[in-house]
């Protein structure tokens, strides 16, 4: 039986054809894994969240110039009950990628805010407890 002399040289081809598919889709899940972590969660930077202190919905809003002060108005209920949030990443909140905590100065009460969940001490533009505190 009579061999394909250029059998050998067709694999190597399919060989690196994968290898170069397999660094490519390395490097596209890397820069997506960097864009998130910069934007937080995907959004763009100059979009923040704010959380309804009734339903606890998150809705983000375009950071601009005549916002004017909180709350905003909720979309879906009409009613002005929109707060910035600062974010618990302690233990259990951390692992399940935080949990959005509006701080007690937003709705004009005494500090210091607990987490809902965990009940930690959320301060205002509270660190990642990963991160050194
Ligand atoms: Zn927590």
């Amino acid at each position: 039986m009579a061999r394909a002399t250029d059998g050998t040289s067709m694999t190597e081809n399919v060989k690196k054809g994968i290898v170069i598919t397999v660094a490519a889709a390395a490097v596209a899940v890397g820069g997506y894994v960097v864009y998130t972590n910069v934007a937080g969660g995907g959004i763009p930077a100059n979009v923040r969240q704010v959380m309804c202190s009734e339903t606890g919905a998150l809705f983000p809003e375009e950071m601009q110039p005549g916002l004017g002060e909180y709350p905003h108005k909720n979309p879906k209920t009409g009613k002005n009950t929109l707060y910035p949030i600062e974010w618990c990443f302690n233990g259990e909140c951390g692992k399940k990628g935080g949990t959005p905590v509006i701080l007690n100065t937003q709705v004009k009460q005494k500090e210091p805010s607990y987490c809902p969940k965990c009940g930690y001490v959320v301060r205002f533009h509270n660190v990642r407890t990963d991160a050194g505190e």
